[in-house]
């Protein structure tokens, strides 16, 4: 697509094309002095969207300026110094360290400012200021991919040395975006490119290339997904370390392609302004010289519209070198296209959909009745942070109640239905096939049950439970009548209007259900819509073996793990929860109510499991929050990103896409 084939730079270990080494800053803080940077001031000064900006800025605030004492940070030319002299400031003091100094103070003269702007040659950190204070800090600092060079460093030095209480900094906020695009032609051309050359296997630079982002100018058409606010920063009053961060995104597509990169971008804005004023560097803006910055990923993923690409970048100073900055992206497609395994047990064949990397430790759900995967933990797998948390640090082994997954045939008759504890003899099978050792489990309702008296009964082979509005008693009669009335009606009807607000009503608050008034909410229309994949006659197999199920009260006290226990306040088995939390041992289990939430809180209050789960994995050391300081914590702060992600190595500008099984199979 139309991608430029020329002009772009990859942003190298080392730095020796980022726009800061022509431009003298490099010398600078090596003490030695090159000629040139003209071109990157020239390339700057002609950066329209840019430059005017700047100069709409300051001539059109005058007020900001008149009679005020400034600090252009950065001067370059010293094209802002002289639009704030223009504007009425008092004096201006235009530190640069690059040979551009010289330059700048003769340009000062020749515009006949030299009263007004004096130019320090130097670097900020190193100079004095004639003055003890500033009223404004004005500067040009923003990098490709915004933190390239950090610069941003700088004026937070000088925002920290000079600037008077309430004087200002302008810009004073600055957003970074992410976005997923299709870019099959160009990532043939600089990445595969090196696989054949001239029939010669020069993929070892394949690998070099693949690890370096790419700034270049991406053609909006290639915007395959939504583009994602990752992080805002207020220059006013932020902390350096708030420059370093990881945050979660989730891209949802916007129609069926393939996704070949990330692209980041950023705006700044200048909110004291009269009138809010800014730029932004996105694709969808004007081009600017900082163009985008392209992340290519090691494999090329196909989604479909509505499917989500899940994941979290994270962003810091390069160790040995703080000017440069590492950018580690983890990411996976929440989407269809997973890993179906069809796995036989002594008990017939079950679905196992694996989600992420084998390699970490497991975790296996069970859905409600009716329910599989998709109906059952899609919620929970789209929030962006679950996601990070969940897989981060397990791969999650999605198991379904026979005959429940999508796309599965309706049982034979023939076929003996299932006792639960044949439904736990299964997932056994299942971990052995897939050689398991200790596992999470995570289990709504019905399966809750099931994964309670698998721990039960295999007690070695589960590490911790989460069991959202868990079952542990036998039906009471209401309940097995309740049973009853559904599959028959199942039986007879399928899974008619009947069995589904029969079922509706089991998973969810009447909240979201609606009303002849409130119409239903998206996520239980969503679950209707799903319910019509079901084969009536297995889900009518489901519920014999759950209706015909014995209480496992007695069994809880001897459970050796963990137990998490979730419950909507409005759920019918509201009370069961309570029960089952009063037998557990109390010093290794803890009960959460979900308020105005019915039985499926994966799906109608996934939010609510955040905290909960990451303090249950604490207690596992499987996760930990995260070293960093300095930060609020906001959502879309570091800590519930799994540590691995937090100890990179040092190895320059480097992209890191870690591939999970999910993307390697698309
Ligand atoms: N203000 C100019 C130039 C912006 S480019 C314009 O808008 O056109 C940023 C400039 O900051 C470069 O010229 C670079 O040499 C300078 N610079 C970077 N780090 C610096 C530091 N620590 N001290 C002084 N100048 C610095």
């Amino acid at each position: 697509m139309g991608r430029r084939k020329d002009g772009n730079k990859s942003l190298a270990p080392g730095g020796s094309q980022k726009r800061s080494s022509s431009n003298g800053l490099d010398d600078a803080a090596t003490g030695t002095s090159i000629g040139g940077g003209e071109e990157v001031d020239e390339e700057m000064l002609k950066d329209v969207v840019r430059t005017k900006t700047y100069q709409n800025v300051i001539y059109q605030n005058t007020f900001l300026f008149k009679n005020k004492v400034v600090l252009d940070v950065g001067a370059g030319t010293g094209i802002l110094s002289l639009f704030c002299a223009k504007a009425g400031a008092k004096h201006v003091y235009s530190v640069e360290c690059s040979h551009m100094a010289d330059m700048a103070k003769e340009i000062v003269q020749a515009n006949g400012f030299s009263n007004v702007i004096t130019v320090l040659k130097g670097k900020v950190e190193e100079i004095e200021l004639p003055v003890v204070h500033v009223d404004v800090i004005i500067s040009e600092w923003m990098g490709y991919f915004l933190l390239f060079e950090n610069m941003l460093n700088t004026v937070l030095y000088a925002r920290d040395k000079w600037l008077i209480n309430d004087g200002i900094v302008l810009p004073d906020k600055a957003s970074l975006y992410l976005t997923a695009i299709e870019d099959a032609e160009y990532k043939e051309d600089k990445i595969e490119f090196w696989n054949d050359v001239y029939g010669f296997d020069m993929s070892c630079i394949r690998k070099e290339a693949m690890m370096e982002p790419l700034v270049d100018t991406v053609d909006q058409n290639q915007i395959v997904t939504n583009c994602q606010l990752l992080k805002t920063m207020n220059i006013s009053k932020m902390a350096p370390g708030d420059a370093s961060f990881t945050a979660p995104f989730k891209l949802v597509a916007e129609r069926n392609d393939y996704i070949h990169a990330l692209v980041a971008y950023f705006d700044v804005s200048f909110t004291q302004c009269h009138k809010m004023m800014g730029f932004s560097t996105g694709p969808r803006s004007k081009a600017t010289h900082w163009k985008q910055t392209v992340l290519y990923l090691e494999d090329v993923l196909t989604i479909c519209v509505g499917e989500a690409l899940v994941g979290s970048m994270t962003v810091e100073p390069n160790k040995k070198n703080p000017r440069d900055v590492e950018i580690m992206l983890k990411y996976s497609l929440n989407g269809q296209h997973c890993q179906e395994h069809f796995i036989k047990t002594r008990h017939g064949t079950v679905s196992v959909a694996v989600f992420g990397d084998q390699e970490k430790p497991a975790l296996v759900t069970y859905p409600d009745v009716a329910l599989n995967y998709e109906s059952c933990f899609q919620g929970l797998l789209f929030c962006p942070e679950a996601a990070s948390l969940l897989l981060h640090n397990f791969c999650i082994y999605h198991i379904s109640p026979p005959g429940h997954e999508l796309g599965a045939a309706p049982i034979s008759s023939d076929v003996p239905i299932p006792s639960v504890n044949d439904l736990a003899d299964q997932i056994a099978d299942v971990l052995d096939i897939f050689r398991l050792g200790p596992v999470m489990c995570l289990g709504v309702t019905a399966g809750a049950y099931i994964l309670t008296l698998f721990a039960t009964k295999y007690k070695e082979r589960v590490a911790g439970l989460i069991l959202v509005s868990p079952l542990c008693k036998a039906p009471s009669w209401t309940e097995w009548l309740y049973n009853k009335v559904i599959s028959n009606l199942l039986y007879f009807y399928g899974m008619c209007g009947l069995v589904k607000d029969c079922l509706l009503q089991r998973y969810f608050s009447k909240e979201v259900r609606g009303s002849a008034q409130v119409p239903e909410s998206d996520i239980v229309q969503a679950c209707r819509s799903l319910l019509d994949e079901r084969q009536g006659e297995n889900v009518w197999r489901f519920l014999q073996s759950i209706n015909g199920r014995y209480d496992i009260t007695g069994e809880l006290h001897q459970l050796q793990c963990r137990t998490l226990i979730f419950v909507g306040e409005d759920s019918p088995y509201y009370s069961d929860a309570l029960h089952m939390t009063s037998k557990l041992d109390r010093r290794y289990s803890a009960l959460v109510e979900v308020q105005a939430c019915g039985s499926v809180v994966t799906e109608e209050q996934p939010h609510a499991m955040l905290i909960p789960m990451e303090y249950f994995f604490i207690g596992y050391g499987l996760y930990r929050p995260s070293q960093f300081t300095g930060s609020p914590r906001s959502p879309l702060s570091p800590w519930c990103i799994s540590p691995d992600l937090l100890s990179p190595e040092s190895m320059g500008v480097k992209l890191k896409p870690i591939k999970t099984r999910m993307s390697l199979d698309i």
